[in-house]
């Protein structure tokens, strides 16, 4: 393995899953629902392979799911992006962030990233030979914010990008229009590239709401979009995504993607057309039921002793383990499944400051009642 490559090792996720499957605990770790999206949706891609939409695609992905993509930008958000030459459809977000860091960031640059960050930032600036320049975020009246002080002095004069993730795993903040505007202006000021991880733009509770950064004065000329059908219609396997952003960035993410893995899966981009056109009441009906499960999980693992910040958006909750008497969440999670019979995700592996993550764990709750009330009663076993 590449030495640029060799401090990333197995991804957390897959390592704790195997965790959950070898003692048989609950996975409350990788973040997967335990039900299938829209019943309509998954006839149109089964549909879709019956009748032979098997085939290559055309590489920047199929007119109509991109029509649709650039129909739901201007519905939800009131952006205006071509759908010839303005959005491509990739591999999920994952494969939209790597081709975009890899297409924009050359060695030795600089990428800003708010950590925790989701693991596959670290490593897809890595592979570009650039460099990872973290700012944190931290509880501030029980919510994760980044001090825009620090925001400030991470750039320096080889900084290229910002890779922004809203509504944020782990911390499950929804960044604020001010918060947005703070960063936006770091970027006019420096002329700087944002790369937005969206992921999770329809899952957002009480009164947040999720702004594009594309959204601010003079940020959608240098903001790259990346979204998915993964979270919002409950296909995490699906693996098929988009990205946004003005002609000129699009072809050069594109010449990257091309070479990654050329196209995307046939009969998937059929139904996520669908899906974006037709299901946002379906992903409505999800998004309230997943604030009854965050309300479900945050008092269990409150009443576990845990102390919890309630997430605004996303389907995970940070917990602080001090309060049980922990200090080391990477031990606590590898010890969970023996001590709980519950697996969850040490989020110290998204922090290059291990020790500004080191006390805390991550638990999912797309999951049904069932699963997280079993959980948190196992859980409660903990003091
Ligand atoms: N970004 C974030 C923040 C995520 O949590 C995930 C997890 N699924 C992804 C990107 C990856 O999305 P996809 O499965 O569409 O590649
Ligand atoms: N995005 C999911 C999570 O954060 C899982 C991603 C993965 O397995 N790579 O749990």
């Amino acid at each position: 393995l590449v030495g640029r490559m060799r401090e990333f090792g197995e991804t957390i996720f897959a390592e704790m899953s195997a965790l959950a499957t070898r003692t048989g605990a609950i996975n409350l770790g990788q973040g997967f629902p335990d039900i299938s999206g829209p019943s309509d949706m998954l006839d149109i891609a089964v549909e879709a392979i019956r009748t032979g939409a098997n085939q290559y695609p055309p590489g920047p992905g199929i007119g109509e799911l991109r029509e649709a993509v650039a129909a739901q930008k201007l519905d939800r958000y009131g952006l205006a992006y071509d759908p010839a030459t303005e959005v491509f459809v990739t591999v999920g977000a994952t494969e939209g962030i790597a081709a975009s860091v890899l297409a924009l960031a050359e060695p030795g640059d600089e990428v800003i990233v708010f950590e925790p960050y989701y693991d596959s930032y670290a490593a897809v600036i890595a592979l570009a030979g650039a460099v990872r320049r973290p700012v944190t975020l931290r509880p501030v009246e029980g919510r994760f914010t980044f001090d825009p002080d620090e925001l400030r002095a991470a750039v320096t004069p080889r900084t290229r990008l910002v890779l922004v993730n809203s509504p944020h795993n782990p911390c499950g903040t929804v960044f604020t229009r001010d918060e947005l505007e703070t960063i936006a202006a770091v970027c006019r000021e420096h002329d700087l590239v944002a790369v937005t991880d969206e992921v999770y733009e329809y899952l957002t509770f009480d009164d947040a709401v999720h702004v594009p950064l594309a959204a601010l004065d003079g940020m959608r000329e240098r903001t790259v979009s990346v979204s998915s059908v993964g979270k919002s219609f409950s296909v995490t396997g699906w693996k098929t995504g988009w990205v946004t952003a003005p002609a000129p960035f699009v072809r050069a993410v594109q010449s990257v993607k091309q070479f990654l893995t050329f196209a995307v899966s046939a009969p998937y981009q059929r139904a996520a057309a669908y899906a974006l056109r037709d299901e946002i009441p379906w992903v409505e009906e999800l998004r309230k039921s997943l604030q009854g499960k965050r309300d479900r999980l945050v008092a269990g693992l409150e009443a576990a002793g845990f102390d919890v910040y309630r997430p605004q958006g996303t389907y995970f909750v940070q917990a602080d383990i001090r309060p049980l008497g922990f200090t080391d969440g990477m031990e606590l999670a590898r010890a969970l499944p023996d001590k709980a019979g519950v697996v969850a995700i040490p989020t110290q592996v998204f922090y290059d400051h291990a020790d500004a993550g080191a006390r805390f764990v991550r638990f999912a709750f797309c999951k049904k009642d069932e699963v997280i009330d079993a959980a948190v009663e196992r859980l409660a076993g903990l003091r």
